[in-house]
């Protein structure tokens, strides 16, 4: 059964339009539907704390440690350390959700595998991880992306929540997750949503996948890097688009190829699934306003040509995830205490 949101509105009766990082605050045992989400990522483990009425209470963040063990040990760790600083009993969170970047049975809360943190054969982490918090704490794991695209319709600014919602990751890779009619789109063989592996350039750039021409080729932090190495350490994101508002006429051209490609996948999300909203995610968000900007108007620049992708307002449709508020964390909290089956 695909996962769905009771009565299609995600337990929505506050915003989490604001993040505080309370470390140390006591809020006192709180009312029962208190859970932690835990957002896996290939570098850092980000962790929220959620009250019952959707609002992030605290997050807590720590390096990523490879493979099994060291995963289970920093979601140990994370959700210890929110229940400690918000006087908390461990028994007193309805559950605990967990988002990874890889292949998960969320029936089982079984890891196929997710090589990006370390996990190359099947691994019953929800087992493991309630076995290591005890006092019978559920525990519940899903794909980062869906734990995303949940964060994000529970985030996102708008009355009634969107019910048809793509959340574009932009990071090392580019895959999207997908909330249609309210329910997370898995798909038979958990590939729904991988835009990154369809083709943009005929016989353009070799993919890892074994394909040329590839979405994540020409959309992904990686390739974006390739195209325009930071200097100093910074973002490669952050330099180019600088560079490119400073008129550097190389960096203008490389940034309107990368929001090309951005653009190429939203266009291919609403297209096949006419979402309300494409959230744009993952680290090259981070460059902010400048990146929707490049990809709104180049939205803009194809629906000039085109009456029909015109009357599909594709530049309104997309956004940027809050920088305020972890909507992989807050996803993983939702599927944590049960709202997601
Ligand atoms: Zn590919």
């Amino acid at each position: 059964m695909d996962a769905t949101i009771p009565g299609g509105n995600p337990v929505v009766p506050t915003r989490t339009g604001t993040t505080s990082t309370t470390t140390g605050t006591r809020v006192g045992p709180g009312p029962a539907g208190w859970s932690v989400g835990v957002d896996v990522g290939g570098t850092k483990v980000l962790a929220a704390l959620l009250a019952a009425d959707g609002a992030v209470a605290g997050t807590h963040r720590i390096p990523t440690v490879r493979g099994p063990d060291g995963l289970v040990a920093a979601v140990r760790t994370c959700v210890r350390a929110l229940a400690a600083d918000h006087g908390l009993p461990l028994d007193a969170l309805s559950g605990v959700g967990v988002g990874v970047p890889g292949v998960v049975d969320p029936a089982t809360g079984s890891v196929e595998h997710a090589v990006n943190v370390g996990v190359e054969h099947p691994f019953r982490m929800a087992d493991a991880i309630a076995a290591a918090l005890g006092d019978g704490v559920p525990v519940r794991v899903e794909n980062d992306l869906n734990a995303a695209v949940l964060g994000a319709a529970h985030t996102v600014d708008a009355v009634p929540t969107p019910r048809d919602l793509a959340f574009l990751a932009l990071g090392t890779g580019v895959a999207a997750g997908l909330l249609l009619d309210g329910t997370l789109r898995r798909g038979a063989r958990r590939a729904a949503g991988e835009v990154g592996h369809l083709t943009l350039v005929p016989d353009g750039l070799p993919c890892a996948c074994g394909q040329r021409g590839c979405v994540e080729q020409y959309a992904s932090g990686r390739a974006l890097q390739a195209a325009w190495p930071s200097p100093d350490g910074r973002p490669a994101p952050l330099v180019l688009f600088a560079d490119a508002a400073a008129g550097d006429a190389r960096a203008m051209a490389v940034r309107d190829r990368f929001a090309w490609a951005v653009a190429g996948a939203v266009r291919i999300l609403v297209l096949t699934c006419d979402v309300d909203r494409v959230v744009l995610g993952g680290g090259v968000s981070g460059v902010g306003e400048p990146l929707l900007e490049a990809v709104r108007a180049e939205l803009a620049r194809e629906t000039a040509a085109s009456p029909f992708l015109a009357s599909l307002r594709l530049a309104e449709r997309v956004h940027l995830a809050p920088r305020d508020v972890p909507v992989g964390a807050v996803g993983a909290a939702l599927v944590g205490r049960g709202e997601v089956v």
